[in-house]
């Protein structure tokens, strides 16, 4: 039986996406494990080159025009085939859009299980995931022969992933893509922001517990005090509180500032997905079981209206 552990790379516009290295950490302990290797597998055209820092003991590249950009179709026909032949220990995916697409219809065609939003491996290869959109944790040993994993970040920090060696690269012949049903026409470019928050490296980030849009003006006071820009969680960009362009997550952008001050949010998986980056983390919640305690660095459970005008007036006054 093969031991070895898969990690489905995710890329896009030539940059190798941060919980690609959060998965590879990952599936270095899951090797140790189960006494397999890491496997990256990289799908793409002309991509090889992405394979330089990842930290994994082979690369298996696979090279076609139609893998350029990322499509369900094509991608389900190269893994269906890949994962049907070697029967991996494990095939980890991202718990993104792409990752949680391509593995749910696997599983089904595979007939294999499938572990939604894993967490971390221990070592004796048992798993953590979240449930409940990350607000209860799940504990079991895995299951079958080959598991699919879709992975979400936190567990690991991408560095962990990363290594300053280049990993030996074995190309498989291109695969056969035939019919597809789905194939990239055009990658649209989004309007440029009026603050790109990715580059910002002080966010006062707001969620539902803002409460009105008329409350935003809190956080905004706060950002002037400390030379920060205000971004936000999905339901306050929903609600057309802010901008689209200050959405944080999977349907937004992917921040790394050096502080990323969460203020009422609760660290829903597809928040917490795109603020691992972040160099520390600090959060306002009243729930002391909030997920995003998880993550933050420094958190306090007081109440956001007490603290955060308190905040800016000693922010001022000590200037
Ligand atoms: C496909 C998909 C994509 C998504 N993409 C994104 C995305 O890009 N970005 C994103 O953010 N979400 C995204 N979501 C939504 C995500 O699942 C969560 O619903 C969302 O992140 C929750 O936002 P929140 O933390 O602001 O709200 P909630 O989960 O409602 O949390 C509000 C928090 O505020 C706290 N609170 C309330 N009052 C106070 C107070 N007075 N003081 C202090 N704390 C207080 C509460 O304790 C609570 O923890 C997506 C969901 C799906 C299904």
């Amino acid at each position: 039986m093969n031991q070895d552990i898969f990690v489905i790379i995710e890329h896009l516009r030539g940059q190798v996406a941060d919980i690609s290295f959060v998965m590879l950490a990952a599936a270095r302990g899951l090797a140790q494990w189960s006494g397999g290797k890491v496997i990256a597998v990289l799908l793409g055209h002309n991509a090889d080159g992405l394979s330089g820092n990842l930290n994994c003991d082979q690369v298996l590249y696979l090279d076609h025009p139609l893998l350029a950009d990322f499509t369900s179709d094509a991608y389900q026909k190269v893994l269906f085939g890949l994962i049907g032949e070697k029967q991996p220990r494990a095939v980890l995916f991202g718990h993104t859009t792409i990752g949680a697409d391509v593995a749910s219809i696997l599983s089904a065609r595979l007939d294999l299980p499938m572990i939604s939003s894993g967490r971390t491996f221990a070592s004796d290869g048992k798993f953590t995931c979240q449930i409940c959109g990350g607000k209860i944790m799940a504990e079991g040993e895995l299951p079958g022969s080959t598991v699919l994993v879709t992975m979400v970040p936190g567990g690991y920090k991408p560095e962990q992933g990363q290594s300053a060696q280049n990993p030996q690269v074995l190309s498989l012949p291109a695969p056969i893509l035939e019919d597809l049903k789905v194939v990239l026409k055009q990658y649209i470019e989004p309007e440029v922001a009026d603050i790109d928050i990715s580059r910002e490296p002080l966010l006062i980030s707001v969620g539902r517990g803002i409460q009105t849009q008329d409350n935003i003006s809190i956080a905004e006071e706060l950002a002037e005090a400390l030379g920060g820009v205000v971004s936000a969680s999905r339901p306050v960009i929903d609600q057309g509180w802010l901008p689209t362009s200050r959405l944080v997550g999977k349907s937004g952008k992917a921040v790394k500032p050096k502080v990323y001050l969460a203020v009422g949010i609760s660290g829903a998986p597809e928040h917490v997905e795109a603020i691992t980056g972040s160099e520390t983390i600090i959060a306002i919640n009243t729930d002391i079981n909030a997920p995003i305690f998880n993550l933050a660095k420094y958190g306090t459970t007081a109440d956001l209206f007490d603290l955060v005008p308190v905040l800016t007036q000693k922010i001022r006054d000590a200037k």
